[in-house]
């Protein structure tokens, strides 16, 4: 099927009435905007001053003696503005609703990236931001949420349902039904229902587009590139211009979590859990449970914690031209630790995912060819997680004491007010 918004069976606009309206609306506004060169100069423009890019292309040269193997290369989207890939989506979309005249910008988060993103940005162009954020999120992600605030963003806690990302969603979408008129409603990965797994492909492609130039000036030999895969927006825009060819190698690394059992990972297309499903306006291959409710899964990075994957990559899966494969928790953190010492590069968590299955690959590969690993992010953002993980003992003191040095500073400053 070449019907728009569909990926063979994956895809579509499965909303309520009331959101076909602004969602028909949007199509029509991205595809006015992308083909308008003062549209495209904004956004070459803001990504060049604003984001940093081009974002660098670095020769793992110590990773790559360390592996024996291939060439190993990373593609550090880490180093564009607020430490990832996200903001790419972001800043296209929020211009976009400047453009359609939307003067208020609303979204939904779960760790807190994309909503920083998206403070970010609003923050730019001008633009009223509300973070939907699930409130057990909200209490743990304390550091993301300061961030946001300080952009200028409101952070809306969400206390219905599980009080996480998928409750967050929800309340996002009730919103827009509400306040479309004034509102854009800027979705964070290539997913939810048509235009935004094309739209946020097409801002996303930057990535891809820039390291094909990257390899083509190095004349490397590629045999694979090899990204990490929550929603699934860094690995499609990574693999974009590469998707109509049949080299070189596409892998997604999907969090393997803590093991192969129900609830112990978030691996939609490795394994035989993930189904068909209709869930948050669009059909892909969901994590569920037996009543089809969206299942609880587990990841050490939380941007690849999530059930459901980008219609996009779902038939690209399927179809062989991406494979799939699994990294652990455990796996990820080797991974991190490595071309941190190696590389002097701090991957985010998710994108250490992508580290480890490059390097298992380049390990069985000739020295002539390459590997090019997306660094989706920079891991700067999880020293709440890696450090607990790697140096326990001193986190706990540095924690106890940084609560000591508040409780002392509120008595001594209640004191002076007395
Ligand atoms: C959010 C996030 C991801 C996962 O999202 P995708 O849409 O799959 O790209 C990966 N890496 C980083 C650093 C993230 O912040």
């Amino acid at each position: 099927m070449s019907d728009y918004g569909y990926f063979n069976r994956f895809g579509g606009k499965y909303v309520a009435e009331v959101l076909r309206r602004p969602l028909d609306e949007l199509e029509i506004a991205f595809q006015g905007a992308i083909a308008d060169a003062n549209f495209l100069a904004e956004l070459t423009n803001i990504r060049n001053d604003f984001i940093g890019r081009p974002t660098p292309f670095l020769f793992a040269e110590n990773a790559t003696k360390a592996t024996g193997g291939a060439q190993i290369y990373i593609k550090m989207e880490g180093m564009a503005h607020t430490g990832a890939h996200k903001i790419n989506n972001a800043v296209g979309q929020a211009l976009l609703a400047r453009r359609m005249g939307k003067r208020r910008i609303i979204a939904e988060t779960g760790a807190g990236q994309h909503g920083l993103a998206t403070a970010a940005a609003c923050a730019k162009l001008a633009l009223e931001c509300v973070v939907y954020m699930g409130a057990v999120d909200v209490s743990r992600q304390q550091p993301n949420v300061a961030a946001m605030e300080m952009y200028g963003a409101t952070v809306v806690p969400v206390l219905s349902g599980a009080r996480t990302l998928k409750d967050a969603i929800n309340e996002a979408m009730r919103d827009w039904a509400a306040s479309y008129d004034t509102t854009h409603y800027l979705i964070g990965s290539a997913l939810g229902p048509a235009p935004f797994p094309n739209m946020v492909r097409t801002f996303q492609s930057v990535i891809g587009t820039e390291t094909e130039q990257q390899i083509a000036e190095r004349g490397l030999d590629v045999a694979a590139l090899v990204a990490c895969v929550g929603g699934g927006s860094n690995a499609i825009g990574f693999f974009s211009p590469f998707l109509e060819k049949d080299r070189p190698r596409l892998i997604g690394a999907e969090a393997g979590g803590i093991g192969p059992g129900r609830g112990e990972n978030a691996t939609r297309m490795c394994g035989a859990a993930a189904r068909d499903g209709i869930i948050h306006g669009y059909k892909s291959r969901f994590l569920v449970d037996e009543d089809g409710q969206v299942a609880q899964t587990r990841s050490i990075s939380a941007g690849l914690d999530y059930p459901g994957i980008g219609p996009q990559l779902a038939d690209l899966g399927e179809s062989g031209r991406i494979e799939f494969t699994s990294i652990s928790d455990a796996e990820a953190l080797d991974a991190l630790s490595f071309f941190a010492r190696s590389e002097g590069i701090l991957f985010a968590l998710e994108s250490a995912h992508a580290g480890a299955a490059a390097l298992k690959l380049a390990r069985d590969l000739p020295v002539e060819k390459a590997v090019v690993i997306n660094m989706s992010g920079r891991g700067d953002k999880d020293l709440f997680i890696t450090s607990p993980e790697f140096r326990p003992a001193q986190w706990r003191v540095f924690l106890t004491s940084e609560l000591e040095r508040l409780t002392a500073g509120r008595e001594i400053h209640d004191g002076g007010l007395q």
